[in-house]
């Protein structure tokens, strides 16, 4: 049985797939010629990232198509009821990419408060000539560490990004609306394991309290943060969006960042992605990144394995 993978699939995936005697095409396919390389070449099984869409079109199209696969979370791009009422079944691997995204949102934090988005735009230009005037410009860091973070959708990223939090040393409030109580275990070198009992926040405390604030939440029809929730942050106060684009206003953020409510951001999504708005891309206050969330090589390697279980489960 032939399996595309048309955005390109983990070596692991490949070899799992191939020892249980499926065939994997890797060939980057264009989207218009698609559907004729499907029933050309009989594949049964398409899998596709966020590049590839899996319209009616293509459904109707490819009869013989038995399953689709989305190697991450967000299913946008597939018509998922339309093909599973055609019978075909549609999997994707939500917990793949979780510790991936939520290092970044570290890494967008340990950036921001030390400033590292800027210096690294001007130490290039300015670091022989004016080095005693940049360190005194990035020489009022903060730390992490006692610092609280606010952490808004408390699924499966919210919560990985929570046991880094509390790693390193900071203070968790969550608000979630369906989880009012959740363990988190943190993990270490030694196989020693700590849980810890986390309770539900309400938005507005949340909001007022945390120093830092980063969103987990799916697509949503209206902002989850704009003016208003700005407004009743702390002075300083640091934002990560590494959810969705649309998940926060970013003509309010922009303007909290220019009148120093907000003291950076870290944006790995973007309303207009993929062509993110100019005063984002150059705001000097905000640390970007162009979607790499759940782009790490650990995280790739899941997404294809967990990838090819399924597809032996459902289709060998
Ligand atoms: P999840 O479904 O496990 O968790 C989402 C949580 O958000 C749920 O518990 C839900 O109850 C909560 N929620 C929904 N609306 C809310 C609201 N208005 N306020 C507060 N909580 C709300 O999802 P996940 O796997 O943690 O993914 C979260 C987001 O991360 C998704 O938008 C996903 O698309 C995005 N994501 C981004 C990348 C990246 O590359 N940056 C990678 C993977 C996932």
């Amino acid at each position: 049985m032939k399996i595309l993978a048309n955005d390109g699939i983990s070596e692991s995936g490949i070899s799992l797939l191939e020892k249980n005697g499926f065939q994997v095409l890797t060939t980057t396919v264009a989207q218009q010629q698609l559907a004729n390389y499907i029933n050309d070449n009989d594949v049964v099984g398409l899998l596709v990232r966020s590049a590839t869409k899996v319209k009616k079109d293509v459904i109707d199209a490819c009869p013989k198509l038995k399953l689709i696969g989305r190697g991450g979370v967000g299913m946008d791009n597939i018509d998922v009821a339309y093909a599973e009422s055609k019978g075909i079944h549609v999997i994707n691997t939500p917990a793949a990419s979780s510790e991936s995204v939520a290092e970044l949102v570290f890494a967008h934090l340990y950036g921001g408060v030390r400033f590292l988005y800027d210096a690294n735009r001007n130490m290039p230009l300015e670091g022989d000539s004016r080095f005693k005037q940049l360190k005194k410009s990035y020489g009022k860091g903060k730390e992490l560490r006692g610092k609280t973070l606010g952490i808004i959708g408390f699924g499966r990223i919210g919560q990985a990004t929570a046991k880094l939090a509390i790693g390193v040393g900071m203070n968790v409030l969550y608000h979630d609306p369906q989880l009012d109580n959740v363990e988190v275990s943190l993990s270490f070198f030694d196989n020693r394991s700590v849980t810890f009992n986390l309770k539900n926040t309400d938005k507005e405390r949340l909001l007022k309290e945390a120093d830092f604030i980063t969103v987990h939440v799916p697509f949503q029809n209206e902002y989850v943060l704009g003016k208003k929730e700005f407004d009743m942050m702390k002075d300083g106060v640091g934002i990560i969006n590494a959810a969705r684009g649309g998940v926060i206003d970013e003509v309010a953020l922009v303007a909290a960042l220019e009148s120093n409510k907000i003291s950076f951001a870290g944006m790995d999504v973007y309303e207009s992605e993929p062509n993110p708005e100019i005063k984002i891309l150059m705001h000097p206050k905000i640390s970007l990144t162009p979607h790499i969330g759940a782009a790490t090589e650990e995280a790739q390697d899941r997404i294809g394995v967990e990838l090819a279980e399924q597809i032996i489960s459902r289709l060998k």
